[in-house]
């Protein structure tokens, strides 16, 4: 869909005149890396039944199958690359103090563009990493596999003998109880809250945009689907995300 020139000017307009800039991710802006969307409709999580929590904590089979989906998750983050989106996001975000990127992709690809780690919210956790479920030292997934292919059997912590997993959040795990919590101070923190690549459906990550728009942020969803927010937005995008971002971050200066 075509949007009017003049919306693309108005987004840089805000850009260049915010003092804190911060985005919100979702699959959309890895999905032009070529990784998949995976909850999304005929996405893998329709195909195949996501592992429980409870399940992996409780059953050595169901963890050897978790690890397994691991490792094909993270053959493909490790052949993406961050795509033009991925670095209009780290310009702005690096260009001003306080700039922050809140995201739901597991795949790294925002730090891989040269994001700070200390500046990226995964609220959904890491898939390039992994760690003890127990006291969360943490284990190279290529030290995982090594374990399940020498030993037969899934990682334990090598300090504590807890159970290892991918640092994400799986499906009915508990979110690290202050994520959340940073992820609404820097919504609350933005000038300019822009959401890019996220359907808006998942909760609470949802109530994210909400949160910087009661606190006074111009609220700006770049998508290439409607969401249920754009009423509540400032600006909607319904455009490429990389080409769109790219183009509007390119006329900020420094
Ligand atoms: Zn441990």
């Amino acid at each position: 869909m075509m949007h009017e020139p003049s919306d693309l000017q108005q987004f840089c307009d805000w850009l260049a005149a915010a003092g804190n800039i911060s985005f919100f991710t979702g699959a959309g802006v890895s999905t032009e890396s070529g990784i998949a969307d995976f909850r999304s409709p005929g996405g893998i999580w329709s195909q195949i039944k996501p592992i429980q929590f409870s399940d992996f904590v409780a059953d050595e089979e169901t963890r050897l199958e978790d690890w397994r989906r691991r490792f094909h998750f993270q053959a493909g983050f490790d052949a993406a690359s961050p795509n033009r989106g991925h670095l209009a996001i780290a310009s702005a975000v690096n260009a001003r103090p306080g700039g922050h990127v809140i995201t739901q992709n597991i795949d790294g690809l925002h730090q891989r563009s040269g994001i700070d780690e200390s500046r990226i919210i995964e609220i959904h956790g890491n898939g390039t990493r992994a760690a003890c479920l127990d006291c969360r030292s943490p284990m190279s997934l290529a030290e995982a596999r090594q374990t399940i292919e020498t030993e037969a059997r899934a990682p334990r912590c090598r300090r504590c003998g807890g159970l290892v997993k991918a640092a994400v959040i799986s499906f009915g795990e508990p979110m690290p109880a202050d994520k959340m919590p940073q992820a609404r101070q820097i919504a609350e923190q933005a000038e300019i809250f822009v959401v890019a690549g996220s359907s808006l459906v998942v909760q609470p990550a949802a109530s994210l945009p909400v949160v910087a728009k009661e606190a006074g942020a111009r609220l700006v969803i770049v998508n290439r689907e409607p969401t249920p927010l754009d009423s509540l937005a400032d600006l909607v995008l319904h455009s490429q995300i990389g080409e769109t971002l790219g183009k509007a971050v390119a006329e900020m200066t420094p």
